[in-house]
């Protein structure tokens, strides 16, 4: 899939700029003699750098020494994304009703090192919350269904194509973890009189 660098293309999706900014990855208070090189700058979006990053240190925390995954590693290390919701009322939803694992397990600290430097578990699930971003790609898949008798199911296939060959366009990389979410909460069940539907 992709190189971890900062958001993952989050905020702004295809658009990111790369000539936007460029982050000292190993911050430049500690490390002086990395701030000349170039492998050290990291492009990152003016939020990633401004807001979340700033002077946090990559390879270190309170606790001592960290694991951290390299912006110009020469293999990309895919990262796997599972949102489980906690109940199936979307307009109601908060980012303390989303659970979201990260993967795979054999780069656990690093991917712990890139949530902390960059807020990426917070900004993922605020991303789900939004009317223009989660609550939008629900209400098109059910839109489709209902207006042009779109199965979900099919939908739910071809994003997963969609993901895997173009995970950045639409944020496709957490579009798809969150509308299986909404599968799995049965959000796209046949209505019932009971359950007249959802949003
Ligand atoms: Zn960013």
């Amino acid at each position: 899939m992709v190189l971890v660098v900062s958001c993952w293309a989050l905020i702004k999706g295809e658009n990111h700029n790369y000539r936007e900014a460029y982050d000292h990855y190993l911050p430049k208070g500690h490390y002086p003699f990395n701030s000349i090189n170039f492998r050290n700058l990291a492009p990152a979006c003016h939020e990633c750098n401004s807001t979340y990053k700033l002077g946090k240190d990559p390879a270190h925390n309170h606790s001592g020494r960290r694991k951290a995954f390299y912006p110009y590693a020469p293999i990309a290390q895919p990262i796997n994304i599972k949102v489980d919701l906690l109940h199936s009322d979307i307009a109601k939803l908060t980012l303390a009703d989303i659970n979201m694992e990260f993967g795979p397990t054999a780069v656990n600290e690093q991917i712990e090192t890139w949530k902390d430097i960059y807020g990426i578990e917070e900004r993922y699930k605020a991303k789900l919350c939004t009317e223009s971003d989660g609550k939008a790609w629900l209400t098109q898949v059910l839109d489709e269904w209902k207006e042009l008798g779109r199965d979900p199911q099919e939908f739910l296939k071809s994003l997963e194509l969609n993901a895997r060959k173009r995970p950045f366009t639409d944020c496709n990389f957490i579009k798809k973890p969150f509308l299986d979410a909404c599968y799995r909460k049965g959000l796209f069940d046949e209505p019932t009189p009971a359950n007249p539907g959802s949003v």
